[in-house]
């Protein structure tokens, strides 16, 4: 059975994340998403309502799993027997930082294999930053994630 890990801080969960779940897990038996406990970005949401986010976000996804995880990628990846660790890619800006992440893991066990999926043209402008940003200050977010944790995002930061 193939088991691939979709890692992130998904502070919160956004349509560009759920771009790259529905597509990775047309291509293994089980998608784990696993949200980073001790991000070094000072998540603004805690991992109870990131991980409660992202439930509600993949309803209708058989095959998809949220879990949490902390301490390194690689010792969580033997823990659910998977040899794949999915990333998504957007711009160049990207690139540098992810690159680096894949030859640290490689290095540490070579089994496991980092695959890259390009971003969603409509979403390559889209990150857990900007709608965090347009939340706080009352901007639209509609379009940016699902419908079903709008409200959420927008209760975070009041009304
Ligand atoms: P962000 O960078 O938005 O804070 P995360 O740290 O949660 O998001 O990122 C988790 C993974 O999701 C990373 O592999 C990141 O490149 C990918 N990702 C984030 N936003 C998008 C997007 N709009 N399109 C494709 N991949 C994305």
């Amino acid at each position: 059975m193939s088991i691939y890990v979709y890692p992130g801080s998904f502070d919160p969960v956004t349509n560009g994340h759920m771009d790259i779940i529905q597509r990775a897990a047309k291509l293994c038996d089980k998608l784990v998403v696993a949200v980073l406990v001790n991000s070094s970005k000072n998540p603004i949401f805690t991992l109870d309502e990131r991980v409660d986010l992202l439930k509600c976000a993949v309803k209708g996804i058989d095959n998809v799993e949220i879990e949490s995880f902390s301490g390194l990628l690689i010792d969580y990846m033997k823990k659910k027997n998977s040899k794949v660790i999915i990333k998504g890619l957007r711009a160049v800006s990207d690139f540098e930082y992810e690159l680096q992440m894949a030859l640290l893991n490689k290095n540490l066990d070579s089994d496991i294999e980092t695959l890259f999926m390009m971003t969603n043209i409509h979403y390559s402008f889209l990150s857990s930053s900007s709608v965090r940003e347009l939340a706080r200050n009352k901007g639209k977010i509609d379009g940016l994630v699902p419908d079903c944790i709008k409200d959420r995002i927008i209760d975070k930061f009041g009304k």
